[in-house]
């Protein structure tokens, strides 16, 4: 039986289908098993393929664990001793790979811009081009402000100084084409709960494996060590360390329903989507953080009603009873709240989204669009 439907218009862990939650309930198994081990190398292949990968260039390693683990896997195993890594920080997300790194005592050099400003690539270049760079990371939708930062440029600008790559795909992979043949990334970072639409405890990175493969790095941390656990899984069809099993399941499940939506089907449904929050919104009076050439597509964040009837709060909780749930600001430099329609949601959940919206509007007495008095 399932349970009712909630709406989830936070970036993640998303509204998932009837048939994900189903593949949670499974046989109980032994993960060192041959038959689990066939069933983690499905999705990494099928990881690979999310990004237009050849799997004889590109490999996805898994860890159990939020996304996070995967960013940390990477800043602490990356870079080699004396090397300093580039951070393109204007979002919460850049901060959190900063933090990461300063941790690990990694030197780090940050781009750092106000939360919802747009990077000046001549600005990046001239960071790129310092000797002592090895890596540059940078977000690529940042679900901070839902900008999408200009990832494929900065690339572009990495290779050219011999720099690799690491891109923060956590809440773009799946809803917004990346396609490694287009652009080589070295390293793009996600996790099951997103825009893939499974549920939440494996995160991932998909690797260019010459990359990977290449010394210089340092081991810094013992479970969160990007090389052996490709390594330790590569050799013996097992993950190193116990993997959230069910999880697994469900994001096999998952990706069956990214590949029968295809590519484009996702992105185009989250595009309309998205076009009807922004619409219904702007006609409900709200204003927002970013111009549109910006916006990522996959979320929102909006400008706080200047009224004193407005509360943040009041207003989750409205909705919340209601079944939506909306997700508060991070930071950026206005006040703002967030909306995001990653997620296995459909036209008619946002039209009824806007239709609460606008009730709690008209009961606290709020002005709301050009029809006030509608
Ligand atoms: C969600 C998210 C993360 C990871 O968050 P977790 O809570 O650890 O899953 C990292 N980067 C970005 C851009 C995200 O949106």
């Amino acid at each position: 039986m399932q349970p009712p439907r909630k709406i989830l218009l936070n970036p993640g862990p998303a509204t998932t289908s009837a048939t994900v939650k189903e593949a949670l309930v499974q046989s109980d198994i032994c993960p060192r098993e041959r038959e689990f081990g066939d069933l983690m190398q499905e999705i990494a292949t099928d990881l690979v393929r999310v990004v237009s990968g050849d799997t004889d260039e590109y490999v996805a390693v898994l860890f159990a664990g939020s996304g996070t683990a995967a960013m940390e896997a990477c800043v602490a195993s990356l870079p080699g001793p004396g090397k300093k890594i580039l951070i393109v920080e204007n979002g919460a997300y850049g901060t959190r790979m900063r933090q990461i790194a300063e941790i690990y005592e990694i030197p780090v050099v940050s781009y750092r811009i106000l939360y919802g400003d747009y990077p000046d690539l001549s600005q990046v270049e001239a960071l790129i081009a310092a000797d002592d760079i090895s890596h540059v990371f940078v977000v690529h939708h940042e679900t901070t402000t839902g900008m999408l930062n200009p990832v494929a440029d900065i690339s572009r600008l990495a290779f050219r100084y011999g720099r690799e790559i690491v891109v923060d795909a956590m809440s773009s992979l799946g809803g917004i084409p990346i396609n490694v043949q287009e652009t080589p990334y070295d390293y793009i970072i996600s996790s099951a709960n997103k825009c893939l639409q499974g549920m939440p405890g494996l995160s991932f990175v998909i690797c260019k494996r010459k990359s990977l493969m290449a010394g210089g790095k340092k081991r810094r941390s013992y479970y969160l060590d990007l090389p052996a656990q490709y390594q330790g899984f590569h050799s013996t069809h097992q993950m190193p360390f116990t993997p959230p099993v069910q999880v697994a399941y469900a994001l096999r499940q998952a990706l069956r329903e990214f590949f029968a939506e295809g590519q484009e089907g996702r992105s185009a449904r989250y595009r309309k989507n998205f076009d009807i929050l922004y619409a219904g919104l702007k006609a409900l009076g709200f204003g927002f953080l970013l111009p549109p050439e910006q916006e990522s597509g996959i979320l929102l964040a909006v400008c706080e009603m200047d009224h004193p009837a407005f509360s943040f709060d009041d207003l989750h909780d409205f909705l919340y009873a209601r079944g939506f749930t909306i997700y508060p600001g991070k930071g950026a430099k206005e006040a703002t709240f967030r909306l995001s329609i990653l997620g296995d949601l459909y036209p008619e959940d946002i039209h009824s989204f806007l239709k609460h919206l606008k009730e709690y509007l008209v009961q606290s007495g709020i002005p709301h669009g050009k029809n006030e008095s509608a």
